[in-house]
C-alpha cells in the first residue's frame, strides 16, 4: 500500500517506521516546509493519507484533504466541535474518512469497558464519576480527545450526568448533573486516562497508560489498511464494537 503522511512530527515519524515495517511504501511526507505538495497527492500515487498535524491546522486543510480522492485517516484531535459539519461534507462528496480520538487498541478496549460500566452504574446513584487524563507538556488541546470520548460515553450511559465540565471548575464546585474532567500537562507522559466512580464507601477505577507512542502508530496503520477498500465516514472506535 502507498501511504502519504500529512504532518511529519512525532507521530508521523513513528507511523512511517511502522508502515515500512509492515511492507508499505511512503509516497509523500508533508510538513510545514513542503505544504504545497499536498495538492500533488492523488489516487495515482497514494492509496491512503494519514494525517497527524495540529488542532488549529487540521480544520484549514480538511476541505483540500477530502477533495484529493484518497481515503484519509485522521489522528489529529481538538476539532470535534465541528464533527457534524465535517461528516456532512465527507458524505456529500462521497469521500472516505476515518478519525479516532485514540488509535491505541488498549484505549479502544477501555472505551468498550467504559460504556458497559456506565450502563451498570446508571442505577447506582451513590457513585459520582470523574475523568482524569495526563499528557506530555507539548500537547496543545485539553482535555484530550480521548478524555472527551470517555466523557461522552459516560454521559450517554448515566442519566444523572448531562454535561462535561472542566475549566468552569476553577471557579466553583461541580453541580450534580455535571461530569468533572481534569487534565495535567507535564514532562514526556505519553498518555494516561482514568475513569473513576467514587462513593462514601469505596471507589472503582478503570485506567489505560500508554508506555510509548507505538500503540497509536500501529493503530493508525491498521486503520489505513482497513480503510483502503471502504467509502464513507468512520470512527476507529466502531471497529471494536461487538
Ligand atoms: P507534532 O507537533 O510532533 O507533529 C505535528 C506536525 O505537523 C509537526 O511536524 C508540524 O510541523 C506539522 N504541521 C503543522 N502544520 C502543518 C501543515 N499545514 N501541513 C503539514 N504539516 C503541518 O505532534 P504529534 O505528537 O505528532 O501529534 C499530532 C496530533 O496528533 C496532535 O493533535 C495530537 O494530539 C494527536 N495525537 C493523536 C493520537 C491518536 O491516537 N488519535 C495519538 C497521538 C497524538
Amino acid at each position: 500500500m502507498r501511504i502519504s503522511l500529512v504532518g511529519y512530527g512525532r507521530m508521523g515519524k513513528i507511523i512511517e517506521a511502522i508502515a515500512v515495517d509492515r511492507g508499505h511504501v511512503i509516497a509523500f511526507k508533508i510538513d510545514l516546509d513542503n505544504q504545497e505538495q499536498l495538492a500533488e497527492i492523488s489516487p495515482a500515487n497514494t492509496d491512503v493519507i494519514i494525517e497527524f498535524t495540529h488542532p488549529e491546522v487540521f480544520p484549514h486543510h480538511f476541505d483540500q484533504l477530502i477533495s484529493l480522492g484518497v481515503p484519509v485517516v485522521c489522528g489529529t484531535t481538538g476539532w470535534y466541535d465541528r464533527i457534524d459539519q465535517f461528516k456532512q461534507k465527507v458524505l456529500d462528496q462521497h469521500a472516505t474518512f476515518m478519525f479516532g480520538s485514540n488509535f491505541s487498541i488498549g484505549v479502544n478496549i477501555l472505551f468498550q469497558v467504559n460504556k458497559l460500566l456506565a450502563r451498570l452504574m446508571n442505577k447506582q446513584d451513590s457513585y459520582d464519576p470523574y475523568i482524569e487524563e495526563r499528557h506530555h507538556k507539548y500537547k496543545k488541546d485539553g482535555p484530550s480527545g480521548t478524555a472527551v470520548s470517555l466523557a461522552n460515553q459516560v454521559l450517554n450511559g448515566l442519566d444523572r450526568k448531562t454535561d462535561l465540565v472542566h475549566t468552569q471548575l476553577h471557579k466553583r464546585p461541580p453541580e450534580a448533573h455535571e461530569l468533572s474532567v481534569g487534565y495535567i500537562r507535564a514532562g514526556e507522559i505519553f498518555g494516561t486516562h482514568t475513569v473513576a466512580y467514587t462513593s462514601e464507601i469505596d471507589s472503582l477505577t478503570i485506567n489505560h497508560t500508554a508506555y510509548s507512542r507505538n500503540g497509536f502508530g500501529l493503530g493508525a496503520v491498521v486503520a489505513a489498511e482497513w480503510l483502503q477498500s471502504k467509502k464513507g465516514w468512520y470512527n476507529f472506535e466502531e471497529i471494536f464494537e461487538d
